[in-house]
């Protein structure tokens, strides 16, 4: 029987939702053979991304290609195919004492995923975006040819394709370094802001800290705007840990991880649900400034613990919008935008702001450019896409970008940034939005 490749497909945030033939294959023939039958091919990892990144009339699913190809443990250097996940790579490094160099705040994202977004995490001030980390990858090009891209070799390649969204041919394999950890915890601080200017200096006080990060609460308003906790952290060491956690200290207690079992009703998340959560959380913490140690999975991926949370925001979906301002503009503009989202009713209970620091340049298609950066949820609904404008045009004004791997509707001067990427080949959903717009 001829099997039916044609699926509705969704990634994230359960907007868009399309019909489209999606395939996964793990030998090179098959994926050569693919790429030859179909055009307006875009490569798919975990689908964590919000949008229509990883979405095109034909969609090449990197699940099978879920294979460890070497570790040198002496160096840290690890090498896989494009579809492991990096919650598959922990599971094997961390009791051996690595970590990975940069994760974002999802386990639940493929090697290729992080390679093609160029992700950052909590760390970019420190440690730079996943690119800096990676040795090399193959490539999979239009006619079916196979490239070794370094920084040597093929670099036109290595760089177009770091941050490319897909766009310049399938990932299939990658070597990376990790980094050493004496333990599988973080001293971490965390410390609460009562307004946008002591949260700002707080991340200028604590740019010797290689992990930070705050939670927003971003519908306060007048002198409460900007109200937040900071949370910044540093790879604990053995002898720094209670003797509870330093008998074993490359091993983490789990719990059983909840799930969210069915699409909530529209009406539960609301502007009323989103200021109650706010205040709760704000509140939880009573102390100005508490300082713990806590397992990396609590600090790197809060959100990982409940299975399928994106099904809160209910069946119509949500999108995130991330955008990043100038640090020289910053303040003014982070006011105007957290303004605006006060007054739009539209709250966001997962708000989180972060400060870049300096990009390489030479990963000219990454996102990052030195400065604030704030990640909102936004539950789709009719108001959404004249707010999406607003804020647009404040990002806009104020020098800014939106980060592609989370964009569903922004405007394309915003999100066209991409270079060296235009090829008839390789071609997302979202790159023809955003060229048909221009
Ligand atoms: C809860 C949550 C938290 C997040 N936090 C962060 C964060 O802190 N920082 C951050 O940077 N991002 C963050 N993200 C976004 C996420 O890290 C990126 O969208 C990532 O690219 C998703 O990887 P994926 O494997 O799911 O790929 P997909 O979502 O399937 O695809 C993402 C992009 O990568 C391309 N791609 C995937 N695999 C390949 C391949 N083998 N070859 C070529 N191109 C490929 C796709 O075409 C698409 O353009 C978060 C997402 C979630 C859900």
């Amino acid at each position: 029987m001829k099997q039916n490749f044609v699926k509705k497909v969704t990634n994230w945030g359960n907007f868009p939702v399309v019909t489209k033939k999606i395939k996964a294959e793990d030998s090179l023939t098959k994926i050569k053979e693919f790429l030859s039958e179909n055009n307006e091919v875009i490569a798919r990892g975990n689908g964590r991304c919000y949008g229509d990144a990883s979405l095109a009339e034909n969609i090449f699913s990197t699940k099978r290609l879920n294979k460890f190809i070497a570790f040198d443990r002496i160096n840290g250097i690890i090498e896989c195919e494009s579809g492991v996940l990096l919650s598959e790579i922990l599971e094997v490094t961390v009791k051996q004492g690595y970590f990975l160099s940069v994760t974002p705040g999802t386990k639940y994202i493929t090697v290729g995923g992080a390679i093609a977004s160029d992700v950052h995490g909590k760390n970019h001030h420190s440690e730079g975006c996943f690119s800096e980390h990676v040795l090399s990858f193959q490539l999979m090009v239009e006619n079916g040819d196979v490239l070794h891209c370094s920084k040597e070799e093929n670099t036109d390649r290595f760089w177009a394709t770091i941050g490319g969204m897909g766009l310049t041919g399938i990932i299939l394999s990658a070597k990376f370094k990790l980094k050493n950890i004496e333990t599988a915890y973080i001293r971490q601080e965390r410390i609460k802001a009562e307004n946008l200017d002591e949260i700002f200096k707080l991340f200028d006080e604590s740019e010797g800290w290689t992990y930070n990060v705050a939670w927003i609460d971003c519908l306060q308003r007048g002198k409460s705007i900007g109200r937040s906790i900071l949370m910044r952290g540093e790879h604990a060491f053995r002898q720094q840990l209670p003797a509870s956690l330093a008998e074993n200290p490359l091993h983490i207690k789990r719990s059983a991880q909840p799930t969210v079992p069915f699409f909530l009703p529209g009406f539960v998340l609301n502007n009323l649900t989103v200021k109650l959560f706010n205040l709760l959380y704000f509140t939880k913490q009573n102390k100005k400034k508490v300082e713990n140690y806590v397992d990396y999975e609590s600090f790197f991926y809060p959100l990982d613990i409940v299975n399928e949370w994106n099904r809160i925001y209910g069946k119509s979906g949500f999108i995130q919008y991330q955008m990043v301002i100038p640090k020289e503009n910053g303040r003014e503009g982070m006011q105007k935008i957290l303004k605006t989202i006060a007054n739009s009713g539209n709250g966001s209970f997962l708000a989180v702001l972060k400060l870049f620091g300096k990009n390489n340049p030479e990963a000219y298609n990454s996102f990052p450019l030195e400065g604030y950066t704030l990640a909102l949820d936004f539950k789709v609904n009719a108001k959404l896409s004249s707010l999406v404008k607003e804020l647009d045009d404040i990002v806009e004004e104020y020098g800014g970008r939106i980060y592609l791997s989370k964009d569903s509707m922004s405007k394309p001067s915003l999100t066209n940034y991409l270079k060296n990427v235009n090829s008839p080949k390789f071609v997302s959903l979202q790159h023809k939005r955003i060229i048909n717009n221009s």
